[in-house]
């Protein structure tokens, strides 16, 4: 399956009307995934096969409201989703703060980041992403934050107050949560600030071996998704029971706790699928 990583800020006249048109598009080419659309643009991540993604690329392109949007593509075995959600929002991505796209900092372009890394330049690289994303890939010597949703980050902007004044680069996986995060830091007084272009995804599809370290957290099934360069793959994370390199994530089973824990696969079947915490004695002893 291809798998599609999208979004476009743009002043949706009808959001209703548009959703229910999206909606039977979308179920005409059997995706699934999670579109969602507002009167300020689009977001979405869906896959579909080769020949149905493609068309549904083809019917945005030529879409008046959605032509020029950048997708990001990847692979999966099978479905990453196991439905399909077209839904209308208030915001395609919720911040609950009043700073529109519109705001947002310039963009810094992949090429352009990577040249200034390779030159060691004075900059800050600030990660707009939740915590257990960051966790198992980041930018090297990035500035991350603790935060476990991103409609938190206005709580978080006193971390970030030392770096006000210098020359920053906010980043995250595709880019739409820094045209809004970056727009938040400017109205906060950030003089300098920038946004990656594209996110993490697009900078290592062109730099697969560059200062991106780890893998990139996705929100589907696959939840991780590696950049193949020709240096052996990175891990900054550990299995949390063998301490092993693993940037393998899976949900805990104990239903009240459902939080995402590491666990390499030769672990899994002593865990069970449980996380440290509330894994069997047994399976603290193992560990
Ligand atoms: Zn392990
Ligand atoms: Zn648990």
């Amino acid at each position: 399956m291809h798998v599609l990583l999208y979004y476009k800020y743009v002043d949706i006249p009808n959001a209703e009307q548009e959703t229910t048109k999206h909606r039977a598009l979308a179920q005409s080419l059997e995706l699934k995934g999670r579109i969602y659309i507002s009167s300020e643009g689009i977001n979405g991540t869906c896959s579909g096969t080769k020949e149905n993604i493609e068309k549904y690329k083809c019917a945005l392109g030529e879409h008046p409201l959605f032509s020029g949007i950048v997708f990001k593509e990847s692979l999966s075995d099978g479905h990453p989703f196991k439905k399909l959600f077209v839904r209308q929002r208030p915001e395609v991505v919720t911040l609950r703060q009043a700073v529109s796209a519109k705001e947002a900092a310039p963009y810094i372009t992949p090429e352009e980041l990577h040249a200034a890394l390779e030159r060691n330049e004075d900059l800050v690289l600030l990660d707009m992403r939740n915590d257990y994303e960051a966790a198992i890939g980041r930018f090297r010597n990035a500035k991350t934050l603790t935060m476990e949703n991103f409609r938190d980050l206005p709580k978080f902007l006193a971390d970030l107050e030392p770096y006000k004044h210098r020359r920053t680069v906010t980043y995250c996986t595709g880019g739409i949560r820094c045209e809004r995060a970056s727009a938040l830091l400017k109205l906060h007084g950030f003089t300098d600030v920038r946004q990656l272009e594209g996110g993490i995804v697009t900078y290592c599809e062109k730099f697969p071996d560059g200062f991106f370290e780890g893998s990139c957290f996705v929100f589907d099934d696959r939840m991780t998704l590696r950049f193949p360069g020709k240096l052996p793959q990175r891990f900054i994370s550990n299995c949390n029971f063998c301490n092993q390199p693993c940037d393998r994530y899976l949900d805990c089973r104990f239903q009240p706790c459902h939080s995402l824990f590491l666990c390499c696969e030769a672990c899994e079947p002593t865990c069970e699928g449980y996380c440290k915490m509330h894994a069997t004695p047994a399976t603290q002893c193992v560990a």
